[in-house]
């Protein structure tokens, strides 16, 4: 069971533990309120660029949520993540939301940075899925996370059967590096604890003949430039306790970000984060992946580093 029902003292649902109570004027670490009922959505739409086990030929049906409680300094998306910017939906608008996205035949429901929700859509998902299968539309629901979550949490999502997929987003071994860059220095602890659960909680992977990812893990690393010795120990964690077939993404589409006050920001922490990921540190990233005897590796070309793949959040 999640904890956070009651949030008179607080909210416990993620590993920030805020002691406030999120409300509009005084939102938690995650930059939204969270009020039973209430989510704040930033955008959905047809996906053509995920994996090619989630977008596969038709694209995926992702659900860009507002706020996030990780809040990485350097995130793709500050405009939603940092800013929340966003509608707020009611929980039956979000519902039909989704239905109306399942029936544009798109391949699975991909929920984008949603843990700060996951107590409200564990009770929303399975209504959602009775919808679906009335309709015939039944179709995988992807839990695209940083990771960042606490395992009661991902085990409600799982033991209701609203989540098929969990996809999360290792992202920083050294407790220095998540310190500075995401203000948590307890990120790998909870990040593995979590990723192991998901593997208890989905330990089989189920595609479909056309090579889609029907059910199971599968995970993803952003290569930050500066950081690829991180990259190397997070292979290491992930070839010694997980099995060699799932499904891990290398992704270099890592792009500076343009705006003034976080390149300022980010320049007086991190410089090496004003550029992009070289090919020596991706390559080195991508060759320790192969030498520990990982099988379903997904590489990116350095095209992909290019602020065009990222989703305009300022409509
Ligand atoms: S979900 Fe949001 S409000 Fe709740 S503990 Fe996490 S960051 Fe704080």
């Amino acid at each position: 069971m999640t904890r956070s029902a009651d949030l008179t003292a607080g909210c416990r649902l993620c590993p920030r533990e805020c002691l406030n109570i999120p409300s509009e004027e005084q939102p938690g670490r995650c930059h939204v309120p969270r009020a039973a009922g209430f989510f704040r959505v930033a955008r959905l739409m047809d996906h053509p660029w995920e994996e090619p086990y989630i977008s596969g030929s038709k694209g995926s049906g992702t659900v860009f949520f507002s706020g996030c409680s990780l809040g990485c300094l350097f995130c793709q998306n500050e405009a939603i993540s940092h800013r929340a910017h966003g509608e707020t939906m009611r929980s039956d608008q979000l519902l039909q939301a989704m239905e109306d996205l399942a029936a544009r035949q798109v391949h699975n429901l991909n929920l984008v940075t949603a843990s700060h929700y996951g107590d409200h859509l564990s009770r929303l998902l399975p209504v959602l899925k009775q919808r679906l299968k009335k309709r015939g539309r039944l179709i995988p629901v992807v839990w695209n996370s940083s990771a960042y979550e606490k395992t009661d949490m991902l085990a409600a999502l799982a033991d209701s059967e609203s989540v098929d997929v969990f996809l999360p987003d290792l992202k920083f071994f050294d407790p220095e590096l998540s310190g500075r860059l995401a203000a948590a220095p307890d990120y790998f602890v909870r990040a593995s604890q979590a990723i192991l659960a998901m593997h208890r909680l989905r330990p089989d992977h189920q595609f479909s003949d056309d090579g889609l990812l029907l059910r199971g893990l599968a995970l993803r690393h952003l290569v930050l430039p500066g950081a690829w010795r991180d990259s190397l120990t997070l292979i290491d964690f992930i070839a010694a306790n997980l099995p060699p077939d799932t499904p891990v993404a290398l992704m270099r589409q890592y792009t500076p970000p343009t705006n003034a006050r976080l390149r300022e920001q980010i320049g007086a922490i991190m410089p090496r984060l004003l550029h992009k990921v070289t090919s020596y540190e991706y390559d080195k990233v991508c060759e320790h992946a192969e030498k520990r005897g990982l099988k379903r590796l997904l590489f990116q070309e350095p095209a992909s580093a290019d602020s065009r793949f990222t989703p305009d959040f300022t409509g």
